[in-house]
């Protein structure tokens, strides 16, 4: 059998190890410290120096803190993206609020403006304003983010922006993760860097991230004995995983840029085949291209997602379907669902491909072999 080939795994910058040294010889073995510290700062100057991060131990524990900084409790409604990972929707549970799934539009497979602003329209109609927005860039394409934050504005309701995807993408410079009242950071194994597990919440306002990074820590009031009086989480990253960070951050942008290089040679080889679509930035838009992703049309190309996920797997090769929406999943089945069919048709079609920043010629040799076959 020959060797594993994955979606997208870990890939070490090489300095991580010099960092986790620097916190066991320093006895800094804890989920606070100078790593913790360096991270933070290495992310806000990634994002623009105009931003403050708290880092924390998931991303999904950031979508959590962040719905809770923002005030939604239970029985308040939020409107999330349908197309992503149920992490996006799942602490919206957390809360005890209820989602209102919006589907995606074609040129980003993101959260579609238009219909964000019926679902708006349409529950405030019903009587009851939803409490906050959770729009996703997936596969690190970002989401009209300029027409969103509109949309969210005329409204007055706040956006936690889960950019878990979209560490190094961009629209018009302006970072991904800095659209919204808060953003949302992951730095799981699978993610475009990762410290091993963890997450991160960045806003430009100072006093939300200072809350954030009392409540990540068991929200201990200022007293020489423990005393609380809010509701405290144990959501703070450890000083081992954000040694493994800053090694990370000093590779960001090559990973941002090997990922690319792999969606070109993906693009370059196959976009003109029959039935294959990609899907491109808009202008002004900059994807990290954390996976690359096609559809097919099975009706053009004569072989369907399933086909070519099977004749992967077959050598060993990891391929996976597209996020299944969120309306569709049985946890959420009857939630309100605001959409056109895009999100559905995504799923139906979509393949995401070995991705990883880590793949060698030899990886895309044997990938390329199958999907030529296939391809016509
Ligand atoms: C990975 C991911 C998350 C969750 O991040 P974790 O760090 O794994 O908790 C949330 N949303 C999206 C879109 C993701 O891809």
């Amino acid at each position: 059998m020959n060797a594993k080939i994955w979606l997208s795994s870990p890939h070490m910058g090489g300095r991580e190890q010099t960092f986790v040294q620097e916190a066991f010889d320093t006895n800094w073995v804890a989920p606070l410290g100078p790593n913790v510290n360096g991270f933070e700062q290495d992310l806000s100057l990634f994002l623009g120096g105009d931003y403050h991060v708290a880092a924390l131990s998931s991303g999904t524990a950031g979508l959590h803190l962040g719905l809770v900084l923002l005030g939604v409790k239970a029985g308040d409604e939020v409107i999330c993206q349908s197309m992503t990972f149920s992490a996006s929707a799942n602490p919206i549970a957390y809360v005890g609020a209820t989602p209102v799934f919006v589907d995606s539009e074609t040129d980003t497979w993101n959260m579609s403006p238009e219909l964000l602003e019926q679902a708006i329209q349409s529950r405030i109609a019903a009587g009851v304003k939803p409490k906050a927005i959770i729009p996703v860039h997936l596969y690190g394409m970002p989401a009209k983010m300029n027409e969103i934050m509109g949309i969210a504005r005329k409204y007055e309701i706040p956006v936690l922006e889960d950019a878990a995807e979209g560490l190094g993408s961009s629209i018009n410079g302006k970072m991904c993760g800095t659209f919204g009242d808060l953003g949302v950071l992951s730095f799981n194994g699978n993610k475009i860097i990762t410290t091993s597990g963890g997450g991160a919440l960045v806003a430009k306002d100072a006093e939300i991230i200072k809350e954030a990074r009392f409540l990540s820590t068991q929200a201990r009031d200022e007293a020489p004995h423990y005393q609380h009086s809010k509701i405290g989480y144990n959501y703070r990253i450890s000083n081992l995983c954000a040694g493994v960070g800053r090694g990370q951050m000093e590779v960001l942008a090559d990973r941002v840029k090997q990922r690319r290089d792999n969606f070109n040679l993906y693009y370059n080889r196959y976009s003109s085949k029959k039935g294959i679509h990609f899907v491109t930035e808009p202008t002004g838009y900059f994807s990290n291209r954390w996976l690359t992703t096609l559809l097919i049309d099975p009706a053009v190309a004569g072989f369907t997602r399933e086909d070519l996920r099977l004749a992967l797997e077959k050598d060993n090769i990891e391929s996976r379907p597209l996020w299944k929406p969120m309306h569709l999943q049985p946890i959420f089945a009857g939630s309100e669902f605001f959409g056109n069919g895009t999100s559905e048709m995504l799923f139906a079609n979509g393949l995401c491909l070995p991705s990883g920043s880590n793949l060698v010629q030899a990886d895309f040799d044997r990938i390329f072999a199958i999907m030529d076959t296939m391809l016509k």
